[in-house]
């Protein structure tokens, strides 16, 4: 079978990777050839939601995917009725807009924080005043990485806040004082098998995923985790790998986002699980069997944010992994990760340690 990937950064690249073995092809659409994907597959250059584009990638694949979230809905729908487009075109619409997603929380009973629309300075105004500081404004389409939000902590910051983000429609959230944020990745086949990694913990900084450990071991919230995820994977029919982001305050889990694809927190089952969160995807939307999710030990995935840091330093250390997408250095940019898998949590701390003094 040929996959084709509309985006070619390193998600798509991991997708490539973990679907090689399998004997699949691929190829990819992105506006850059300098893509990361572009190492591991063709690149059609264009961009996402250009038809003519899509439609050359449609013609030379059996089915397609995408590792980027704004592939704009309108090209989508026109291309899914030609060709099989994993996961289901609803699910990366809910996705795309933070107004849908919160919607379809409410619609599926999963908590996540209290939210006001904003449209206009009057409504912020009003919004802050219901809701109480701190709270968050959000951008409801294309934020990523901390971009496109902006928390407010006193009045000073609703001015500040307007003239960073107003003019396009916002949602105004509550400020969740969590004591930890956590993943869980789930993954349905087109025949409907259903399997999920463990809880993944995550930390970031400004926004951008910088360490994510597995397995976070609290059965409990794991359970009440996995059956949102169900919810949220019955509710679409899906197919593919679907993530869901939470935020742990008082001990309950409050959904933050979805994201309708493979994603970062999921990146430390390519060594770290029996079978990578990539290779369930591709199985997944190719209706083969899953496989098996369980831990291998504990891991912990570092990004690597901005510039590298030399290769040799990190396979140094006993048990990592590296991985380097290619990319172009710049502040702020992901540029690859490495990632650990212990025998225990205090052998994935020791060496955790010695990463990052790599990455100091
Ligand atoms: P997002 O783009 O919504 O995933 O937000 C990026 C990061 O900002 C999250 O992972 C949190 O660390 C933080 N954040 C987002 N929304 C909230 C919120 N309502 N309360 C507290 N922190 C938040």
């Amino acid at each position: 079978m040929k996959i084709g990937i509309i985006g070619a950064g390193q998600l798509g690249r991991m997708l490539a990777l973990a679907g090689y073995p399998l004997g699949q092809r691929f190829v990819f659409l992105d506006h850059s050839p300098e893509a990361p994907g572009g190492q591991v597959g063709q690149i059609i250059c264009g961009e996402f939601g250009d038809p003519q584009r899509l439609a050359e990638l449609a013609a030379r694949v059996d089915v397609l995917t995408y590792d980027v979230e704004n592939v704009p809905a309108e090209a989508v729908a026109e291309i899914a009725r030609r060709t099989p487009f994993l996961p289901p075109p609803a699910a990366l619409a809910a996705g795309q807009d933070r107004l849908s997603e919160k919607r379809l929380f409410e619609q599926l009973g999963i908590p996540s924080p209290d939210y006001h629309t904003v449209d206009s300075r009057p409504q912020l105004e009003a919004a802050v005043a219901a809701l109480g500081m701190p709270c968050v404004l959000k951008t409801r389409r294309l934020g990523y990485d901390g971009r496109g939000q902006h928390v407010l902590r006193a009045a000073a910051d609703v001015g500040v806040a307007w003239t960073k983000l107003g003019g396009v429609p916002l949602i105004l959230e509550r400020f969740v004082h969590f004591e930890r944020e956590v993943s869980i990745i789930g993954v349905r086949s087109t025949k409907g098998e259903v399997a999920h990694y463990p809880l993944t913990e995550n930390t970031h900084a400004d926004g951008i995923l910088v360490r994510s450990q597995a397995p976070y071991e609290a059965s409990a919230l794991e359970r009440t985790a996995r059956d949102y995820l169900c919810r949220l994977l019955e509710h679409f029919d899906y197919a593919g790998v679907l993530t869901l982001e939470m935020f742990v305050a008082d001990g309950r889990l409050i959904a933050n986002e979805i994201a309708p694809r493979v994603h970062n927190s999921g990146h430390w089952t390519i060594e770290g699980a029996v079978t990578s969160q990539f290779e369930n995807h591709v199985r997944a939307i190719l209706g083969l069997p899953l496989g098996d999710t369980r831990p291998l030990g504990h891991s912990v995935m570092l990004n690597l944010i901005g510039r590298m840091p030399r290769l040799d330093a990190i396979l140094r250390v006993r048990g990592a992994h590296y991985h380097d997408y290619g990319k172009t250095p710049r502040p702020g940019r992901k540029l690859g990760h490495c990632t650990v898998v212990a025998a225990t949590p205090e052998l994935r701390d020791a060496a955790m340690a010695e990463l990052l003094h790599c990455l100091d």
